[in-house]
């Protein structure tokens, strides 16, 4: 059982789908993470070591969610990012495991990416921790 908790009332996205079905159409992890607000174990992701110039997709509607140029090296062993794309993400409070954390979500289908911090890197100052398994990498076209 996840123990997030939202406290606004659910919201609506663009893209909606009965559990079941997302549940059939995702890999377990990605679906851990995306629909029941999981994480993944730190360090585990291929994305951390990304470097390409290219976009990261949400795993589960495909909507560009973060340009490369924004990826910074953050040493948590999570895809870290200074800034979402105009519009791609949004956030909710967050007051799991004793913490009060912004969660932050695809704003198109509402699948759980990851939370954000005040603590990174120039210019925004904050630090987008996402989950790997929650994304794709679509490297630019040469
Ligand atoms: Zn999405």
């Amino acid at each position: 059982m996840s123990l997030f908790r939202k406290e606004a009332p659910a919201a609506h996205y663009p893209v909606e789908k009965p559990d079941a079905e997302w549940r059939r159409e995702l890999p377990p992890e990605a679906y851990r993470v995306l629909r029941q607000h999981g994480t993944e174990r730190a360090g585990t992701s291929p994305l951390n070591k990304e470097k390409r110039p290219g976009t990261f997709l949400c795993a589960g509607c495909g909507q560009p969610v973060f340009d490369a140029a924004t990826k910074f090296e953050s040493g948590t062993g999570w895809p870290s990012f200074w800034q979402p794309r105009e519009g791609a993400v949004g956030t909710t409070t967050d007051r799991s495991f004793f913490m009060v954390r912004t969660e932050v979500h695809c704003a198109n289908c509402g699948g759980h990416l990851g939370h954000v911090f005040p603590d990174g890197p120039p210019p925004t100052g904050e630090r987008y921790c996402m989950n790997g398994v929650a994304m794709t990498f679509r490297p630019e076209e040469d």
